[in-house]
């Protein structure tokens, strides 16, 4: 334990905000890491909040052992797995820092980038994000869907969202605490914090490779976390359905004046199979994939007015009192 830290008393405090699901290949190492480079940390005093979204391994054993060992080691422990997104949210609402980073506990953000996000800090940013100009043992379908998502995401958005950018940022306090106000189910952090403002600015860096292990984010999960992006920050494709009506109907008209032109002015009216199976087909197509994208978004509008937690917390750990709130 860093003595030196604890001793500082009108220093500011960073928050390290770290999610972790099944991570214990790498607890140790991110662990070794995140001290390390606390240890070079001057002039301010560190807190690590580890969310351990529902592991069903032995992330969260490991990480009570550290906690008793470390004071500056914070726990909270969720009853299930809620997801990452929502994981980085419990670790902003409790994190009581000056500054809020958060950090993959892969390693796959380098701490030591931190360094560089504090200083920007101290020149008076409020918001640091780091921008992947590389991200080496990625598989090139992720790099690939990785690059559309976010081109996509951005033509689609009202807000600009900063491409190739994940959630590896530093946030001050003011914005942490717009971020705790904003009640929404559906969270995508890094379209949030683009949508709060205040003086934001990037850091390019190196995405490094994933110390051990395998990811987290399954396709599956990637896909609901892109049409989450797309879908809170977006209500263009609701207009995208309405276009595509538009076009299928004006489509279906000439179709229609087409038929009756055939079956008043010619005898060869039976003919007209092939045409009607692809009007109807394509119609049928247009309906479903509108229905679907309003099915999107009323689902979500369900999902608000549940109003059930975020999130459940089975325990707290570390922090002051119990800790904080049990739900937001
Ligand atoms: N994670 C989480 N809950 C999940 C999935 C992932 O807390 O349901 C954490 C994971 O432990 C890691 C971070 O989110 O610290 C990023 O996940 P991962 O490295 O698997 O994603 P990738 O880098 O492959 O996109
Ligand atoms: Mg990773």
């Amino acid at each position: 334990m860093n003595k030196e830290i604890e001793t500082g008393a009108g220093n500011k405090l960073l928050s390290l905000v770290v999610p972790c699901y099944n991570e214990e290949e790498v607890i140790d190492e991110t662990m070794r890491r995140l001290r390390l480079f606390c240890s070079e940390l001057q002039n301010l005093d560190v807190e690590l909040i580890f969310v351990d979204d529902g592991s069903r391994d032995s992330t969260r054993e490991l990480l009570k052992n550290y906690a008793a060992q470390d004071t500056r080691i914070r726990i909270i422990g969720f009853a299930r797995n809620f997801g990452h997104q929502v994981a980085v949210t419990a670790g902003i609402d409790a994190a009581n820092g000056d500054a809020v980073v958060l950090i993959d506990a892969d390693l796959q953000d380098p701490p030591e980038v931190v360094h560089q996000m504090v200083a920007k800090w101290r020149e008076g940013f409020d918001v640091v994000y780091g921008t992947r100009t590389e991200r080496p043992g990625e598989s090139a379908f992720k790099l690939a869907t990785a690059r559309g998502f976010y081109r996509l995401l951005n033509k689609l958005s009202d807000v600009p969202i900063p491409l190739d950018t994940g959630d590896f940022r530093l946030m001050s306090r003011p914005v942490v605490d717009t971020l705790c106000a904003m009640p929404e189910r559906d969270r995508f952090v890094r379209g949030m914090v683009s949508w709060v403002g205040f003086k934001q600015t990037a850091l390019p860096y190196r995405r490094a490779e994933r110390f051990a292990g395998e990811s987290k984010y399954p396709l599956r999960k990637m896909l609901r976390f892109a049409t989450d992006g797309i879908i809170s920050f977006s209500t263009k494709p609701l207009q995208l359905s309405v276009g595509m009506g538009m076009i299928s109907a004006a489509l279906a008209l000439a179709g229609i004046a087409y038929a009756l032109a055939l079956r008043i002015f010619t005898n060869m009216w039976v003919e007209g199979w092939t045409a009607l199976m692809i009007a109807v087909l394509f119609i049928g197509g247009v309906q479903l994939i509108s229905i679907g994208i309003l099915g999107e978004y009323i689902g979500r509008i369900y999902n608000e007015i549940k109003k059930r937690p975020l999130y459940v917390v089975q325990e707290y750990i570390g922090f002051a009192n119990e800790g904080p709130a049990m739900s937001r």
